[in-house]
């Protein structure tokens, strides 16, 4: 798909300089450089500059929000070093009930921060983002709740302590030495004919439905994937697979790979344990659906690799 990575966290080229993680002296004097920029991510949201989201916050070496955090190199803009620093620590003095939530409209305020800085929801600002704030943000969100997950050795359950410039965590009892997760799941628009195929699961929005998607197994490909979910989902069997585009997904560390298939049958069977209901969409009706004119459908949600691969089906743009 030739405009594959225009999709929302589709990439921007950021120079990760991963050449340099090893340098532990190197990244010493690469954080008190007067150019260096710092993200603090709290609770999993970034800091931006406003409450409308403009764009993110970058904080200058020593300050006080990010001083003692360890830090995640990030890459290099031009010269100058990004990090991202987790400073979940913090306690605000309220506490919204929406934190954690599939999304939280809530923002934060720090008292160490005068501006109109908040923390906000990384969902409720993806689609505006350019692309370098959408790949650093993602970049930054995954990496740090990676960390914030898997402080202990999976091998022997002792702690284990960051390393490579925020790349890799090592377990000092052990040896062995961990890696950031990133969760392969296979999301397909899946045809028969002019029609397409869409699921929605128990505990959506009604009138919300999507495209069928599921983690990709050990030791399966992703045409497999494809296969084997529709199958289990809706009971439809797939033929041919192609890959159309990908998304780093950081809620919390997926990668979507967007998929087209074609169904061999009409018929569908869920699996309700799965999903809640699946049916065929015509293209005229989900023109109107995109349109906002259908009583029976709302549109996937912009931002998600579904929306960027039906909006492109409808308009024939998939090659
Ligand atoms: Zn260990």
């Amino acid at each position: 798909m030739r405009i594959a990575e225009t999709v929302t966290f589709g990439g921007s080229a950021l120079n990760r300089a991963a050449e340099l993680r090893g340098d532990a002296a190197g990244m010493a004097a690469r954080m008190v450089d007067p150019d260096a920029g710092f993200l603090p991510i709290w609770r999993g949201k970034p800091l931006f500059t406003n409450a409308e989201q403009d764009g993110l916050a970058w904080l200058p070496p020593g300050h006080t929000v990010v001083a003692g955090g360890e830090a995640v190199f990030l890459g290099l803009e031009g010269d100058a070093p990004r990090f991202a620093c987790d400073v979940s620590d913090w306690e605000p003095e309220e506490l919204p009930d929406t934190l954690g939530a599939f999304l939280d409209p809530s923002q934060q305020r720090h008292p160490d921060l005068p501006g109109a800085e908040v923390f906000a929801e990384l969902r409720a600002a993806m689609t505006r983002m350019t692309p370098r704030d959408a790949e650093l943000a993602a970049t930054a969100k995954a990496v740090t709740g990676w960390h914030d997950s898997h402080g202990h050795c999976a091998r022997c359950g002792q702690p284990t302590v960051i390393a490579m410039s925020g790349w890799q965590r090592d377990c000092p009892a052990c040896g062995t030495h961990h890696f950031p997760r990133t969760d392969p799941v296979v999301i397909m628009l899946i045809t028969r004919g002019n029609k397409v195929l869409m699921g929605r699961s128990p505990h959506w929005p009604e009138g919300m439905y999507s495209l069928l998607a599921g983690f990709v197994e050990p030791g399966e490909t992703i045409e497999a994937a494809v296969r084997r979910e529709v199958w289990e989902e809706a009971g439809v069997k797939v033929g041919e697979v192609g890959y159309l585009a990908s998304q780093p997904w950081p809620f919390p560390s997926s990668l979507m790979f967007g998929c087209r298939g074609e169904a061999l049958s009409d018929d569908i069977t869920i699996d309700p344990v799965e999903i809640a209901d699946a049916i065929w969409v015509g293209r005229e009706e989900m023109m109107d659906v995109f349109a906002g004119n259908s009583q029976r459908l709302k549109p996937a949600r912009k931002g998600a690799i579904a929306h960027f691969l039906i909006w492109n089906w409808l308009a024939d743009r998939l090659d």
